[in-house]
């Protein structure tokens, strides 16, 4: 089963590290436009095959994307400090003007995952180009809101003294500063939060979650202020989102896709759990959000909404 990663940066580069010690998939091939840093990692992370799980790391070109089931899209710039990833639009763009095509053209039968931010903006992006070309509308997906909703759950975790896979709870709309945590639907062992707090004598006010949403938001910043970027999480949600694919595994995850109409908002991508196997996004979910909730996420689709109409103008 082959993986292909398009951008061997640090993002692409850890995600790849990641299938490794995981041993998901059998084959990773790494293009980049830098191809002598794509032979470097490939060769790197080939060396740590014999003390994990035997994959075949090699750097190529995109003819070699082809028979790729999954196809993970990682290049382009990042944000800098004080920027939001949505100024990152029109560099990033231009970048996937240019792999996009050759993607398609080379692994029709494969999920694409997006990763590179902003990462709504170029999933809608990837995805109406895929669908110019005929393929089917599940088969292209961003990371989204998935990495927002695992540090959610860590954090919520740390707060109860209990291991984050036992919180059920989701960040939800844009990857970025619009995105909505919907508290009134997380549970802990089958309990709505605010009960299972008290029986653990956790406090759980209206401050106590403004510090939690907080603290989930400034994670990014406070490490790029400490090591500049972001990567070992996103690698591991791609690695995750990987594995699902592969497998069908028919998990639930916060990945962004397009959505014909949300709360009026019409064409846009934004994360919503999903139920995602083989063959990508199976089916999208609509939750059952408190009012407050239902308007801070039409404001995320209208936040997304314009920057893609900004896009489309431009193209
Ligand atoms: P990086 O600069 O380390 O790597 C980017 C790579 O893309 C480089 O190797 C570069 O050569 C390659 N590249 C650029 N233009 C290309 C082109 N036209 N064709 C082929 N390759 C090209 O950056 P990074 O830290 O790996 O971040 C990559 C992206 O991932 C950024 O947009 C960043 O914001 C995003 N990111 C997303 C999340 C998320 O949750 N979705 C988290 C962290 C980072």
């Amino acid at each position: 089963m082959k993986v292909g990663i398009v951008g061997s940066g640090l993002v692409g580069a850890t995600a790849a590290y990641s299938l490794v010690l995981r041993g998901i998939g059998r084959e990773i091939v790494l293009v980049d436009q830098d191809t002598p840093r794509a032979e470097a990692v490939a060769a790197d992370i080939s060396h740590a095959v014999p003390f994990s799980h035997p994959l075949e790391v090699r750097a190529g070109g995109y003819a070699d994307l082809c028979d790729s089931r999954v196809v993970l899209l990682c290049a382009g710039v990042g944000t800098k400090i004080g920027e939001s990833r949505l100024q990152l639009l029109s560099r990033n763009a231009a970048v996937f003007a240019e792999i996009v095509p050759r993607v398609l053209a080379e692994a029709p039968d494969a999920v694409v995952v997006v990763a590179t931010n902003p990462v709504d903006v170029l999933t809608h992006l990837t995805a109406s180009m895929a669908r110019a070309a005929g393929w089917e509308p599940g088969q292209v997906l961003g990371s989204g809101t998935t990495l927002d909703t695992a540090r959610f759950r860590s954090v919520l975790g740390q707060r109860c003294g209990i291991d984050p896979h036992h919180v059920h709870g989701d960040v939800i709309g844009e990857h970025g500063d619009s995105d909505v945590f919907a508290w009134s639907l997380v549970t802990v062992a089958g309990m709505p939060l605010a009960r299972f707090a008290r029986l653990r004598r956790v406090v759980m006010s209206l401050e106590a979650r403004q510090d939690v949403e907080s603290e989930v938001r400034r994670a990014a910043l406070a490490i790029k202020t400490g090591k500049d970027s972001t990567y070992y999480g996103i690698g591991c949600v791609l690695a995750h989102i990987t594995g699902v694919i592969l497998q069908d595994q028919r998990a639930l995850m916060t990945v962004c896709a397009p959505i014909d109409k949300l709360l009026e908002v019409p064409d846009v991508t934004l994360s919503l759990p999903r139920l995602v196997g083989g063959s990508g996004v199976i089916e999208t979910f609509r939750p059952s959000l408190t009012g407050n909730e239902t308007a801070l996420l039409r404001h995320s689709a209208k936040v997304l909404r314009r920057a893609i109409a900004e896009l489309e103008k431009n193209r």
